[in-house]
């Protein structure tokens, strides 16, 4: 199976049924190809739209799911955006076609590294892939314009909350990692942080410290 224009049409059409109805959003998922980011056995259900198993025990999330944080960020084309959890690397693409620059972080190296070897395949060239615990963030580069977590933390990071910038948007994951999460956007504004709650989601919890391989 291939991206296709047909199997293009049943992937947005299955994303707005879900609710993604951002155009820049939806577009920016018909330029990824999400098989790129699943290789291996289940390459040929990377257009269904269901969470699939990758390295290290962990998962690519749902395209639904991809597309509803994305929109709940709201990134503009000068943005500066910090992802924590690149995973595959799949959600980064989509954010690497709506924003100016993306760091991406991963606790596991060969995910880290997997994920830079597909985006240099894709030609993209706007994205920069580290190692580390993210729930310190990047303090030399911030502050973000936008950060997006794909790991489910107790409670928003402290150094991620001080590293957004001041009408910043934050959109991520809370909750205990074996019950059903929220999902919740932060916004930063001059006197403090609005938190609005988006909608149940389940993610794989963030861990401190790096992976071991
Ligand atoms: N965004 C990914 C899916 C993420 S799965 C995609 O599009 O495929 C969640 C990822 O968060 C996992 O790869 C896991 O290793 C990573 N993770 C968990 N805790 C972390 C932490 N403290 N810092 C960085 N990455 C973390």
């Amino acid at each position: 199976m291939s991206f296709d224009a047909d199997t293009k049409m049943q992937f947005l059409y299955a994303l707005r049924s879900k609710g993604v109805t951002d155009t820049r959003v939806l577009t920016a998922m018909e330029q990824v190809d999400r098989a790129a980011f699943v290789r291996g056995i289940f390459a040929d259900r990377a257009y269904e739209d269901m969470p699939l198993p990758i390295a290290c025990g962990q998962t690519i999330s749902q395209p639904s799911v991809v597309g509803l944080m994305t929109q709940a960020l709201q990134v503009n084309p000068r943005d500066k955006v910090l992802e924590i959890g690149t995973g595959s690397g799949y959600q980064a693409a989509i954010l690497s076609k709506l924003a100016r620059r993306v760091y991406t972080i991963d606790r596991y190296r060969s995910l880290a590294e997997k994920a830079r070897q597909i985006f240099a395949d894709q030609q993209i060239a706007n994205i920069i892939t580290f190692t580390a615990d993210g729930s310190h963030g990047l303090p030399d580069q911030a502050p973000f314009d936008r950060i997006l977590l794909t790991a489910a933390a107790e409670d928003p990071p402290g150094p991620l909350l001080a590293q957004l910038r001041v009408g910043g948007i934050m959109v991520l994951p809370v909750g205990q990692s074996d019950a059903v999460q929220s999902l919740i956007r932060v916004t930063r504004l001059d006197t403090g942080y609005e938190y609005d709650e988006l909608r149940a989601v389940r993610f794989v919890p963030l861990l401190e410290g790096l992976g071991q391989e």
